[in-house]
């Protein structure tokens, strides 16, 4: 057994509410640590049935629901699965998402792969740290047929949520929060199955499930290629601690995926088909946007719950037409995005979390170090000011929250797919790769969908929409009104 991985960052991340200073400065480039403590991690066997790559929400819900299945279905062992990461556990963005669970998406699909993530996160929800506290999104007149559609849609798909027009909007608004300004709020819809997790909770949950049902955890040793035949199946996965054979890859490399993928034979760039007929030539496979977030401490006196007193919705809100300013009237931006959950858990006192829009950044960036050590990747001064003037436009409660912003390092980037919707396929026979497009934190139930295929040898129905062919058959999703790519 081995209970510590290198961490030459020298970087705590297992309190999330310290402060993160700088890391020193190394002669090796610093590594973002894992999130949680190591314990019982094992060295790297000869050979596996299973190897699955990366130790994020995907790699670890994939190995644990894998080690459970092979179990209870009497077709292998738990150990038969080995979870690989060069770090440990929530080292990518699993271990510092702002943690959101919702289903507001125009790609109709992507609400049965929340759906049965939810049931994932219901399943244990004190070890995942899930909070269902529901979630509020609230758009202009000009998103009010996209509600209806996508409402009809969640319905469709077992996930019922509520609809509020116009005055009926406002009504629900202002019931739930009495100092809320509805100025330009015309439609609600309300999720009362979602909600956030914390993240370091939720790694937690998600390793000791690993380690119960058995999946041999190797954390510190990193992989460096795949050895592959003549037909392009995959014999070996390669790593800088020697290759270990296996019958079937499980691919959660979060960022890294485009490296992953081009070691697997991947395509960088693809022709992408629209349901409209046109076709966009020598797309490429993989855009590396950095997101925006940050924190906010609440003043004393002030909280973040309900007319009810209790916690609130997570608060998503897209004004598309609707400028920004600051408390002294000084116009910030030209519309309005912003999201907010309670958080506690993050910032260490009472506080909240959230951000806006994220920035592209193109087809290459630098992943080391990820996350909240990376310079290239901290949000410019003008977030801090917008995030929390949006706050103040929205809840009297909230005006002047900018001197309480929690002034420390924060942010990550993540590798979207052409049409922003996530690709979840194999990319050699026996080689599956999952690719969240960055919004998968919530998408927990992927993992068990996977372990479903993999040890019952049927693709869930769930998984179908997702594949890379939709490119080549016009396909392609992206069919949204939005400033933000996730929706
Ligand atoms: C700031 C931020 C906020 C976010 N907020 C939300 C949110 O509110 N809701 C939501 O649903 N999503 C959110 N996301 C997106 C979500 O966090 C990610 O989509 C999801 O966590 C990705 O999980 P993953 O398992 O694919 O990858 P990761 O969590 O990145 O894990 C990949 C793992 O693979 C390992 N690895 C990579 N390469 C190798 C290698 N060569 N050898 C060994 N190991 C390797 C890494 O060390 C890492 O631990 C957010 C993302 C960011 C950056």
């Amino acid at each position: 057994m081995i209970d510590t991985v290198p961490n030459p960052s020298e970087h705590n991340q297992w309190y999330p509410f310290a402060n993160r200073p700088v890391p020193p400065r190394h002669d090796q480039q610093p590594i973002n640590p894992a999130v949680v403590p190591v314990f019982d991690a094992v060295r790297l066997p000869e050979s596996a049935r299973f190897v699955v790559v990366g130790a994020g929400v995907h790699g670890l819900s994939s190995a644990y629901h894998l080690a459970m299945y092979l179990e209870r279905s009497g077709k292998g062992k738990g150990s038969d699965v080995v979870l690989i990461d060069k770090q440990g556990p929530g080292a990518g963005a699993t271990g510092l998402a702002c943690g959101c669970v919702r289903n507001l998406y125009m790609t109709e699909p992507l609400h049965a792969i929340v759906r049965a993530s939810v049931e994932v996160w219901e399943s244990d929800p004190v070890n995942f740290g899930f909070q269902q506290v529901g979630y509020v999104s609230v758009g202009e007149a000009n998103q009010e047929s996209d509600y209806v559609q996508l409402q009809a849609s969640q319905a469709a798909s077992g996930y019922p949520s509520d609809l509020y027009v116009g005055a009926d909007a406002r009504a629900f608004l202002t019931g739930l929060w009495p100092d809320f300004k509805t100025d330009n709020c015309d439609v609600v819809l309300h999720e009362l199955r979602s909600g956030y997790a914390g993240t370091h909770m939720a790694v937690w949950g998600l390793d000791q499930k690993c380690h119960q049902w058995g999946v041999q955890r190797v954390y510190g040793a990193s992989v460096n290629g795949y050895t592959r035949d003549a037909s392009g199946s995959v014999t070996a996965v390669e790593t800088d601690q020697g290759a270990i054979a296996c019958e079937q890859v499980v691919v959660g490399a979060g960022a890294w995926t485009p490296q992953h993928w081009e070691w697997l034979g991947g395509p960088t760039q693809i022709d992408v088909g629209y349901p409209d007929g046109h076709v966009e030539p020598s797309v490429d496979m993989w855009t590396y946007w950095r997101l925006l977030e940050g924190e906010v401490l609440l003043p004393e006196g002030v909280d973040f719950r309900t007319a009810n007193h209790r916690d609130s919705p997570v608060l998503h809100v897209e004004l598309m037409n609707t400028p920004v300013y600051d408390q002294d009237n000084n116009w910030l931006k030209d519309n309005f995005y912003s999201y907010v959950r309670y958080a506690a858990e993050r910032v260490g006192a009472p506080g909240l979390q959230g951000g806006t829009i994220p920035v592209k950044i193109g087809p290459k960036a630098a992943v080391e170090p990820y996350g909240h050590l990376n310079d290239e990747y901290q949000a410019e001064d003008w977030f801090a000011d917008y995030y929390c003037a949006t706050l103040g436009m929205l809840f009297k409660r909230f005006e002047n929250l900018r001197p309480y912003f929690k002034e420390r390092r924060n942010g990550g980037i993540g590798a979207f797919t052409p049409d922003n919707v996530p690709v979840f396929d194999h990319i050699a026979d026996n080689a599956w790769v999952i690719a969240d497009s960055n919004h998968g934190f919530k998408m927990i139930g992927v993992g068990k969908l996977t372990a479903k295929m993999l040890v019952y040898g049927q693709k869930p129905d769930e998984l179908k929409p997702f594949g890379l062919g939709r490119y080549s058959t016009n396909g392609a999703f992206g069919d949204r009104n939005s400033h933000c790519p996730w929706v």
